[in-house]
C-alpha cells in the first residue's frame, strides 16, 4: 500500500528579509517564526555591542573584531558585510545543515548580504524587501524603539535612502504600514516559495510512480 503525500520532498527556502533599519524587519521576522514553527532563523555574528535584552546566540553571536576576522578568514561565514561601521555575517554551518534537511531558513540581513547569498545559493534564495510608509515614520520608529542613541539614529537615517535604493533587486517588496497585513504578506511569500515547482525535488519520482 502506498503512503499518502501531504507535501513533496523539496529543497529548503532561504527567505532573505531586508529593509532600512527601523522599517520592522526584526518584528516581522519574529512574527513569522511564531507563526511558522518549522522555520529556522539564521543567527548572525556581529561586532556591534548587544542592546539591552539581546542574548548571545539568540539575537546575534557577539564577537570582537579579531574573532570576526578569524571567522571570515576560516570560511565560516556564508557572507559578511560592513553595516553602520560594524561587521555582520551569516554563519555557514547552520544554514547548510538546515538546507540539507529540507528546512526553511529566514535571514534578517542587509542588501549586501542578500546579493552575496543570492550568488552563493541562487536556487534557494527568495528576497523580500520591507519599506516603511515614509522616512518620517521610519525615524519615529527608530526613536520609539528606544535602542539607539541620537547619533546612531542619525547614522541609520542617513543610510536609509541608500538601502531603499536596492529594493528593486529583491523578488518581492511590501510596505510595513499595518503590521498584521505586512506579516500576512511575508507568510504568503514564504508559502509561494515553498510551492515553487523548481524546489520540488520529489516531483519527477512522484510522476514516474503514477505509472508503476
Ligand atoms: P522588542 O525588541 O522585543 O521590544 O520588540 P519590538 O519593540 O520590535 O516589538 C514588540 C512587539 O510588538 C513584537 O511582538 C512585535 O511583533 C509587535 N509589534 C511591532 N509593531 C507592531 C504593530 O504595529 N502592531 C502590532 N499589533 N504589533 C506590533
Ligand atoms: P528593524 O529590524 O527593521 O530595524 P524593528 O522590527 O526593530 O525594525 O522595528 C522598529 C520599530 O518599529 C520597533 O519598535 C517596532 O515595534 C516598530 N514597528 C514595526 N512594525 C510596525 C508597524 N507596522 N507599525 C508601527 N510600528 C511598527
Ligand atoms: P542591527 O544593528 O539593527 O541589528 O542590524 C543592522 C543591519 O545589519 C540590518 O540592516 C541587518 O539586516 C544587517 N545584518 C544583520 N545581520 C547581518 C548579516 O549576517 N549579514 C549582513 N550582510 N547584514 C546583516
Amino acid at each position: 500500500m502506498s503512503t499518502l503525500l501531504s507535501t513533496l520532498p523539496r529543497r529548503g527556502v532561504c527567505l532573505v528579509i531586508a529593509a532600512p533599519s527601523g522599517a520592522g524587519k526584526s518584528s516581522i521576522t519574529r512574527a513569522l517564526l511564531q507563526a511558522e514553527p518549522d522555520l529556522m532563523l539564521s543567527v548572525s555574528a556581529t561586532t556591534r555591542a548587544p542592546r539591552p535584552g539581546e542574548e548571545e546566540g539568540v539575537h546575534y553571536y557577539f564577537r570582537s573584531p579579531a574573532e570576526f576576522e578569524a571567522m571570515a578568514r576560516n570560511d565560516e561565514l556564508l557572507e559578511w558585510a560592513t553595516v553602520f561601521g560594524r561587521s555582520y555575517g551569516t554563519p555557514r554551518a547552520p544554514v547548510e545543515a538546515a538546507l540539507a534537511a529540507g528546512r526553511d531558513v529566514v535571514f534578517d540581513i542587509d542588501w549586501q548580504g542578500h546579493r552575496q547569498l543570492r550568488d552563493a545559493l541562487p536556487r534557494d534564495v527568495v528576497g523580500l524587501f520591507v519599506l516603511p510608509p515614509s522616512l518620517a515614520v521610519l525615524e519615529e520608529r527608530l526613536r520609539g524603539r528606544g535602542t539607539d542613541d541620537p547619533a546612531e539614529i542619525a547614522r541609520r537615517m542617513r543610510a536609509a535612502r541608500a538601502e531603499i535604493a536596492h529594493a528593486p533587486e529583491f523578488d518581492h517588496v511590501l510596505v510595513n504600514a499595518d503590521f498584521a497585513t505586512a506579516v500576512a504578506g511575508a507568510r504568503a511569500v514564504l508559502q509561494a516559495a515553498r510551492l515553487a515547482t523548481g524546489r520540488q525535488t520529489g516531483l519527477p519520482a512522484f510522476i514516474t510512480a503514477l505509472d508503476g
